[in-house]
C-alpha cells in the first residue's frame, strides 16, 4: 500500500474516533429557579448563583399581592432566613448580581460570607458587601463592558436598565460608593437599585444570557448568541414597545428560553403562584409560538432543577 493511501486510511480511522463536538455525556447543565430573578446554575464544574433571594420575606412593595398583609415595611431591618438559605445553598463559586434591590441582593451578603464565592456586581453592590464584612478579595466591581476570564467560567457584563416600574415613571440614579456610610444590617429600602446589569455567562458547553429586569439596552445585546436565555417577563414589559420580539431578535432566537422574575417574589416558597403563571408564563409561551417557534420555552418550577443537554 502506498504511503498516501495508508495516510488516508489512518486519517479516516482517526476521524471515526474523534467525536463531532467537544461535548460528552455528562456535560449537561443544571439550572434551578430560586424565584424572583434567582438561579442556581451548575455544569458539574462551577456553581454560579444569580440574584439568589431565598428568604422571600413578605414585604410591602410592587412584588407583593395587594390583598395580602405584608410582614415587613420597607423601613424595617432586612431579614435573612439563614436556615432556609442553608438548606438550598451549600456551595457557590460565583454570585452574579444584576442590581441591588432587596429581592436580588438581600441574601447575597450572607451567602457570600458563608460560601466565599466571588461576587460580580455594581459599585453599589460591592459597597453593600464591604459594609457587611465580605472580604475584598471576593469582590469584583463592574459597570458593564467587562469580559472576565476565570477558571472554568467566563462572564461578559452587559450594561442594562431596570424594569419600567410605576407605569414607566421610574428612574433611580442613586449610587453607593466607597465614601457612602452604611450601617448594617441595612433596612429593606436601603437596598437601592444601584444601576442594572445583565450577564453573558460562559460555561464549558453552554452560554447563558441572564436578565434581572423586564428591560434591556437593545444595542448591548445585539449579536449575542446564547444557548439559553433567562428572559425577564413580568407584566411591566407589556408597557414597552414589542419587548418579546426585540429581545428574541437581538439575541438570535435562542434554542432554549426560560422565563425569570415572573412570580410574586415576596411570597414564600409553597404559596400559590397560579395567578402569575396565568398572567405571565402562559401568554409568553403562547406568543413565542409565532415570535420564535424554534425556541424551546421551559416554564420553571421553583426549586426543581432543569437539565439542559450540552450544546457546544
Ligand atoms: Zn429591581
Amino acid at each position: 500500500m502506498s504511503l498516501p493511501v495508508r495516510c488516508l486510511i489512518l486519517f479516516l480511522f482517526a476521524a471515526l474516533l474523534v467525536p463531532a463536538s467537544r461535548a460528552q455525556a455528562g456535560d449537561d447543565i443544571e439550572l434551578t429557579y430560586l424565584g424572583a430573578a434567582g438561579w442556581k446554575i451548575s455544569d458539574g464544574r462551577v456553581v454560579v448563583l444569580v440574584d439568589p433571594w431565598i428568604t422571600r420575606a413578605k414585604y410591602a412593595g410592587p412584588g407583593h399581592p395587594e390583598d395580602m398583609r405584608p410582614d415587613y415595611a420597607r423601613t424595617d431591618i432586612a431579614p435573612v432566613d439563614t436556615a432556609l438559605v442553608d438548606s438550598i445553598v451549600d456551595r457557590a463559586d460565583f454570585i452574579l448580581v444584576h442590581h441591588t434591590h432587596f429581592d436580588h441582593m438581600g441574601d447575597v451578603p450572607y451567602i457570600a460570607r458563608k460560601t466565599g464565592a466571588k461576587v460580580i456586581g455594581t459599585e453599589t453592590a460591592i459597597r453593600i458587601l464591604e459594609a457587611y464584612g465580605v472580604p475584598a478579595e471576593q469582590l469584583y466591581p463592574v459597570q458593564g463592558g467587562e469580559d472576565y476570564l476565570f477558571d472554568g467560567f467566563s462572564v461578559r457584563v452587559i450594561p442594562s436598565i431596570h424594569s419600567a416600574l410605576n407605569e414607566k415613571r421610574y428612574l433611580d440614579s442613586r449610587r453607593y460608593d466607597r465614601t457612602t456610610e452604611l450601617k448594617t444590617p441595612l433596612r429593606i429600602n436601603e437596598f437601592i437599585e444601584g444601576g442594572s446589569l445583565m450577564f453573558y455567562a460562559r460555561f464549558a458547553h453552554h452560554e447563558i444570557l441572564t436578565m434581572g429586569s423586564m428591560n434591556f439596552v437593545e444595542r448591548e445585546t445585539e449579536g449575542l448568541r446564547p444557548d439559553i436565555l433567562l428572559a425577564g417577563i413580568n407584566g411591566s414589559r407589556l408597557g414597552l414597545y414589542r419587548f418579546d420580539e426585540r429581545l428574541m431578535a437581538a439575541t438570535g432566537y435562542p434554542p432554549v428560553v426560560i422565563p425569570t422574575h415572573w412570580d410574586s417574589f415576596s411570597l414564600p416558597y409553597g404559596f400559590s403562584q397560579q395567578a402569575n403563571i396565568e398572567r405571565n408564563l402562559i401568554p409568553f409561551r403562547e406568543g413565542m409560538k409565532t415570535i420564535s417557534p424554534a425556541s424551546r420555552v421551559i416554564l420553571p418550577v421553583p426549586l426543581e432543577p432543569i437539565r439542559i443537554e450540552a450544546m457546544r
